[in-house]
């Protein structure tokens, strides 16, 4: 399947000079999102993995489908102060402006075999961050893998030593 076709490009959005990649034009169409999903699932087959993480609100869209169609838990990354239970807590940087993710200090136990699901790689910023949080827990990344991946901005870099996969790349 075409997947790009189904991704619709806005020209400055958030921001003037950013070129956002909108997911939702293929999430609203139930075959492509079903088979984007089938397909991010062959790139990562071969990986142990215990369990799938997802950054709010878009690694939510990618990661649970993924989880439930691998038979996996899904622990969510979120935006400080939205989890309700302890939380361990990072500041990260973004493609536009800053801020913090958490996750319960619960939700991963040591050693537990981590696979890193969001809808895109830009900086890397916010992937790093959860691969810290995962990690402030004892937690092992056994890779990251996303829908889209914006080449020229070398997220990847961010993340040496670390599988990265994307399913398109720009
Ligand atoms: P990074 O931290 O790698 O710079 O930015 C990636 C994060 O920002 C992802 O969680 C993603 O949801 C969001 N993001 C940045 N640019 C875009 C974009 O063009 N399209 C979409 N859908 N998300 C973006």
């Amino acid at each position: 399947m075409d997947f790009k076709s189904y991704i619709r490009v806005i020209e400055d959005f958030p921001k003037p000079g950013i070129s956002f990649k909108d997911i939702t034009t293929l999430l609203k169409d139930g075959d492509a999102y079903r088979a984007s999903i089938q397909a991010i699932e062959d790139l990562v087959k071969d990986l142990e993995i215990d369990v799938i993480a997802g950054p709010e609100a878009r690694g939510f869209v990618v990661g649970a489908p993924l989880a439930v169609q691998m038979g996996k838990g899904f622990v969510p990354i979120r935006k400080s102060g939205k989890l309700p239970g302890k939380t361990v807590e990072q500041g990260y940087d973004l493609e536009y402006g800053s801020d913090k993710l958490a996750v319960h200090d619960d939700a991963i136990q040591p050693g537990q075999k981590v696979l890193i699901a969001d809808d895109l790689l830009a900086t890397g910023g916010t992937i790093c961050t959860t691969v810290k949080l995962i990690e402030q827990l004892g937690g092992v990344v056994v890779g990251a893998v996303f829908m889209i991946e914006l080449e020229e901005l070398n997220g990847r870099d961010k993340l040496p030593g670390l599988r990265v996969q994307s399913l398109m790349t720009y």
